[in-house]
């Protein structure tokens, strides 16, 4: 016999959670409107959704498209061969389908890819996934600001923020993930938009099936620089974690969150573009500067 729902007596497609289909869809809503609900009138303020084209950023998308918001989406081409195009074309389906905006900026325009500092990589001292996480926040944050949006919204789900914490944690390094909420907060004079992670306490397998469930399109195929990538590797060792003692990820984010020092001084900005840095050129001018 097939285990049923705890709400219902359809059959289970989410076991963690004991939910049918229509109960898991509640299930990730329900989650995604708390995190909105931080937003005192949402409604007025103009939102760009960041679309990859994965099952996370559409499932988002689609959830965020139902609301009654002010949203653009936008999409980075990064130039990485087997994985920009296709995934860019699965975005512009999934645009057209819905109606909604679509802004669409490439990597190239700033005179380099992900595959040139993938190639560059030891030079960095870095590897390609942090190298291209900097160049996404950096681009993301700067076309939101030039183009009036208030918040930038993104897909990151409940493994990843796990991840983020085991990743500070190994190395030392709290500074990010402290800082990291289901909200933040825009700081006009910083040139910094506000950001809103709807999928802060979704779990990816919870996203996974929401998306195959809903027939929502999504790219299937993993970023060909992924390969030898420590987040990746934790992310899979998260995921056993939560199997032996479920509720790991959540309170291990909370923990890392409470154990954050605050910042005391104020981020200075980059000498050469005048967005948020830490020191006096910001980390997308040198990766620029030296792949020029
Ligand atoms: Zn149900
Ligand atoms: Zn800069």
């Amino acid at each position: 016999m097939s285990i049923k729902c705890r709400f219902c007596r359809k059959a289970v497609i989410y076991p963690e959670q004991r939910l049918c289909v229509d109960h898991l869809s509640k299930f990730i809503e329900k989650r995604v409107d708390k995190v909105l609900g931080k937003v005192l009138g949402l409604e007025e303020k103009k939102i760009l959704v960041t679309v990859s084209g994965g099952k996370d950023s559409t499932g988002l998308a689609h959830i965020m498209a139902l609301r009654d918001l002010n949203m653009e989406l936008l999409y980075l081409n990064l130039g990485i061969p087997t994985y920009s195009d296709a995934s860019q074309k699965v975005v512009e389906d999934f645009a057209k389908a819905r109606k909604l905006k679509l802004n669409i900026i490439t990597l190239n325009d700033y005179g380099f890819t992900v595959k040139d500092f993938h190639e560059k990589q030891e030079e960095f001292r870095s590897n390609t996934c942090s190298l291209c996480g900097s160049a996404k926040r950096y681009l993301f944050n700067k076309f939101a600001f030039e183009n009036g949006f208030d918040f930038i919204v993104t897909a990151h789900n409940l493994d990843d923020f796990a991840s983020f914490a085991v990743m500070g944690i190994s190395s030392g390094d709290l500074r990010y993930i402290s800082k990291t909420a289901s909200v933040s907060w825009p700081k006009k004079e910083q040139k910094t938009v506000g950001r809103i992670r709807p999928y802060f306490h979704v779990p990816e397998k919870a996203s996974l099936i929401y998306s195959l469930s809903n027939n929502i399109p999504f790219f299937e195929g993993d970023c060909e620089y992924v390969g030898g990538n420590k987040q990746g590797d934790i992310k899979t060792r998260v995921a056993e974690l939560e199997r032996v003692a479920p509720g790991f990820r959540q309170h291990l984010v909370k923990f890392t969150r409470k154990s954050g020092t605050p910042e005391t001084t104020a981020p200075k900005s980059c000498d050469s573009c005048g967005y948020p840095s830490a020191i006096d050129s910001c980390r997308f001018c040198r990766i620029k500067e030296r792949l020029r």
